[in-house]
């Protein structure tokens, strides 16, 4: 495709806000540097109309690694005998949120792999606290797949979002990357759930990961059109040495930040993170994400002996910039390339 036709394509997305599965396949497969630009200028434009040049900074608390499942990429999976399991109890939960606070923060994301430790009763009771030692705060779960009745008691416990990425939607795909019973249909099914009870609900796939292919990421496209969430959180697949993706290749920065960009123009006042494993795969990835379009960071809140244990993907960054302690650090990062950090519950403007 010429870039002409490309750029045709990049200019109908932004007027109409949908394009066929063709379209985007071809979107997608017909990128280039130039285009690439064209379309990050767009974005930016799209940004800052809807968004002006704040980042909205969440405080991520990583407080428990333990699974029940088994997914190939990720580095917490049950079957990872040598990940060092730990699990936060509720007061140093609560301390890393009055820790957050004082820097700034005013959302939690509590997320976790699917840790049956945390009932509905343990769960609700730490959101419950949260609720009530901070009520001027946000607070976000991602805790990955549970029942309608346990989202719902969550959510009346205080929890105000939810973070579930799709990973993928196209079915076979989810399958190469999940073991059974794992299904991309359930998966789905549980973000309907969170947006019908009212969650400000997240979704979001990886980029890159093995086996994807353009169609499955105009699917992902389709898919997010019809969710219509709040956020979306996306970012490139990082191996782990010790799941059976250890020798596959990362998803790139390139390809991550035109997904990025091709979001803003689909959802043009969603929020959308410009994520940890993009700052891992580059020095300057979490910039170049909030330049594609992206408004949201989050840094790290887990207390610092745990954070190296959270280890979805090799390298994960959680010092640095990273740290939610280096909260200066990333406002200097985003004042050098014309953005500020604020504080605020920073809610997504995309509410239906
Ligand atoms: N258990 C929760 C939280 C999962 S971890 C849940 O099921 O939602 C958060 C996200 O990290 C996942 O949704 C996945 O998209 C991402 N992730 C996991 N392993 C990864 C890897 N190897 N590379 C890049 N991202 C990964």
């Amino acid at each position: 495709m010429s870039t002409n036709s490309t750029i045709r394509l990049i200019d109908k997305l932004e007027q109409t806000r949908s394009l066929t599965r063709e379209e985007w396949t071809d979107l997608i497969r017909s990128r280039t540097p130039e285009t690439a630009e064209y379309l990050f200028k767009r974005a930016e434009e799209i940004r800052i109309r809807h968004y002006a040049r704040d980042v909205y900074i969440r405080g991520l608390i990583e407080f428990t690694n333990y699974c029940r499942n088994d997914c190939f990429y990720c580095g917490i999976r049950k079957s990872n005998a040598r990940a060092e399991r730990y699990r936060l109890t509720k007061e140093q939960i609560l301390s890393c949120c009055a820790h957050g606070r004082e820097l700034g923060f005013r959302t939690f994301v509590l997320q976790g792999g699917e840790d049956g430790w945390y009932t509905d009763e343990r769960l609700s009771d730490i959101v419950s606290s949260i609720r009530s030692a901070f009520p001027d705060c946000a607070i976000t779960l991602s805790v990955g797949e549970r029942s309608r009745e346990s989202y719902q008691k969550l959510y009346d416990a205080g929890a105000d979002r939810y973070l579930l990425r799709h990973e993928t939607y196209d079915g076979l795909h989810y399958r190469r990357l999940h073991p059974a019973p794992l299904s991309a249909e359930h998966r789905q099914k549980c973000l309907w759930n969170l947006k019908e009870i009212g969650y400000q609900t997240g979704t979001g796939f990886m980029v890159g990961s093995p086996f994807q292919t353009a169609e499955n990421l105009a699917d992902d496209m389709i898919f997010l059109k019809s969710l219509d969430p709040q956020m979306v959180g996306i970012g490139p697949f990082i191996p782990h040495h010790d799941t059976p993706f250890a020798a596959e290749e990362a998803g790139t920065m390139e390809l991550t930040l035109f997904m990025l960009g091709l979001i803003r123009l689909l959802l043009p006042n969603v929020l959308l993170p410009s994520t940890t494993a993009l700052g891992t795969i580059a020095p300057d990835g979490r910039e170049r994400g909030i330049l594609a379009g992206a408004n949201v960071v989050m840094p790290n809140l887990s207390p610092q002996e745990v954070r190296e244990k959270y280890l979805l993907y090799d390298n994960k960054i959680c010092t640095g910039s990273e740290a939610a302690e280096s909260l200066n650090d990333l406002k200097k990062r985003m004042e050098s390339i014309g953005y500020q950090v604020t504080v605020s519950r920073g809610d997504s403007l995309n509410i239906n």
